[in-house]
């Protein structure tokens, strides 16, 4: 180690950076380790990225942050879900939620019986059986209460948030918990000449910064991991085909929805994100199938408020780096990869990248090659399941404008493939561990975008039919009643963590 103490140099201060920056502030114990990050003003962030999963407010809990004071900083809002509208079909909209559609009865769960009422005609819609979605579409938001028999337990809830203000106020925390903060632009690296680790960056002002290990949280550019070390991105464009993506913020709407809209356009799709002093907006496209004009116009034409700014252009591909951690350098953010925010997932991938890096963190400056293959073993597994969640959505659409005609058409990854007919079957989907998405989240896209079971699972044979229909009415009457005794969300917001005007 360089000193005494083992050198942790991050690079880059977009949300990525901060967060990671601020782990390190809450568990690495100062007297053994040195954390320093960079960034570079004169470069800026991405500066876009406003919806959520829940699994941010375990980040933010491990941290200790106050959740009052953590919304109200960055202009939060609670989110229950995403709206997805003219998916499956040109009028269609179905809400995947952060909750459960009923519960098990006895073997099989909830979802098998819903199916076996559903083929014998006797179900109502399967979002009537989900407390979240219930309240989401009548704009009303509460904490979940404790009491685990009580409808309004079963349901977690993300954020909607200003990213920019989200990696500001973690500078803060951070550096007033002894983050070294360096500004400056990096103009060359330099390696170690046997190992080819990374020794030192070095900036336009001339100052060297050296370390033992370095977090590579540059953005898109990927300084260090792409561009240093070369490691490639594995491109999947060719089943993620959007590149590009307009932003706009709005004014905030009468519509203040607890929930993220994406609504499927020609060319891609557009979302939605009401945050307490705006809305964000943004069209994510594939530019092969329209042009930044006429993307511009689609966006600023389907706004439900006034555009408060010009469209800002961003491009991006498709893909995860081969490896996330190389020699001395951890990758993430979008340094480590990109997968289009249909789902919300690239903070969840920052999160995560930082909790398994904060566990696998060498003790020694020498870095047993054990630890980086274990990194790179979840984070793989991460990425390709989120990858082939995104897919489905693309791949179950009526083929009506040529990019919904190339995706409903072309190839898919043999996991999905997989998982599609085991669905297909009887509507089983496999739990595991690590990684996104559980059951729930796939019941409802499938559902949502028209691919049903052709059968109902054996185990959901046991109770007679009018048992199961009467279960069934009781679950969807106990959750209507329940979400109407519910506050607004813009009254909720306004009690609970009103945001100052910017
Ligand atoms: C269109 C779009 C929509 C998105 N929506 C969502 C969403 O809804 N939800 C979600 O979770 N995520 C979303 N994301 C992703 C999200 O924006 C990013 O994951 C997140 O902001 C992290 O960005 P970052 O910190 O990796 O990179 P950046 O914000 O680009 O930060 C890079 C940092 O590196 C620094 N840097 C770069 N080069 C140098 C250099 N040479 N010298 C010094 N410093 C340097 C920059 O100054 C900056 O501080 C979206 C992304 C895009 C493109």
């Amino acid at each position: 180690m360089m000193g005494d103490r083992f050198e942790l140099v991050i690079v880059g201060g977009g949300t990525a950076g901060w967060m990671c920056a601020a782990a390190c502030a809450a568990k690495l114990a100062p007297a053994r380790f040195r954390v320093r990050l960079i960034e570079s003003e004169e470069i800026g962030t991405v500066g876009v990225g406003e919806a959520t999963l829940p699994q941010m407010k375990d980040f933010n809990d491990f941290l200790g942050l106050d959740e009052v004071e953590f919304m109200k900083a960055t202009q939060a809002s609670f989110k229950l879900g995403i709206e997805f509208v003219n998916w499956g079909r040109e009028g269609d909209r179905y809400i995947h939620p952060f909750g459960t559609f009923g519960r098990p009865i006895g073997e099989a769960d909830f979802f098998s019986y819903w199916i076996r009422a559903n083929r014998a005609g006797t179900a109502a819609p399967l979002f009537d059986y989900c407390f979240p979605i219930v309240a989401a579409l009548q704009n009303r938001f509460m904490l979940p209460v404790g009491d685990g028999n009580d409808v309004r337990s079963a349901f977690a809830y993300a954020y909607h948030l200003d990213a920019f203000l989200y990696a500001r106020y973690l500078r803060g925390w951070a550096e007033a918990r002894g983050i070294e903060r360096i500004e400056g632009r990096i103009v060359d690296v330099e390696q170690h000449s046997e190992s080819g680790d990374i020794a030192a960056v070095k900036l336009a002002s001339g100052t060297r910064v050296g370390g033992d290990m370095f977090v590579d949280c540059s953005g898109f550019r990927s300084l260090l991991l792409g561009g240093t070390l070369g490691v490639d991105l594995e491109d999947w464009s060719p089943w993620l085909p959007c590149d590009s993506a307009q932003a706009v913020p709005s004014a905030r709407s009468a519509d203040f929805t607890p929930y993220t809209r994406s609504t499927r356009r020609t060319a891609g799709w557009q979302w939605r994100i009401p945050l307490q002093h705006r809305t964000g907006n943004g069209y994510v496209y594939s530019s092969a199938d329209i042009s930044d004009d006429e993307a511009a116009a689609t966006l600023l034409a389907n706004l439900d408020g006034e555009a408060l700014a010009d469209p800002r252009v961003l491009r991006f591909k498709a893909g995860k780096r081969e490896k996330a951690w190389a020699k001395n350098c951890v990758g993430m953010g979008l340094a480590g990869g990109f997968l289009e925010p249909l789902e919300s997932t690239s903070i969840y991938l920052v999160q995560m990248a930082i909790m398994h890096m904060l566990t696998l963190m060498p003790d020694e400056r020498a870095i047993d090659p054990a630890l980086p293959a274990g990194f790179n073993r979840v984070m793989d597994v991460e990425y390709d399941r989120i990858r082939d969640f995104l897919i489905l959505h693309y791949i179950a659409n009526a083929p009506d404008a040529p990019l919904w005609e190339r995706v409903t058409t072309g190839d898919i990854p043999d996991t999905l493939a997989g998982k599609i007919e085991r669905f297909r079957h009887r509507g089983y989907i496999e739990a595991y561990r690590d990684g996104l998405f559980g059951p729930p989240s796939w019941q409802a896209v499938f559902v949502g975008q028209g691919i049903e079971p052709r059968a109902a699972d054996r185990l959901a044979d046991v109770l007679p039919a009018a048992t199961v229909d009467e279960r069934l009415a009781n679950l969807a009457a106990t959750i209507a009643d329940a979400a109407a005794t519910l506050p607004l969300h813009a009254d909720f917001i306004a009690r609970y963590c009103p945001a100052p005007a910017p």
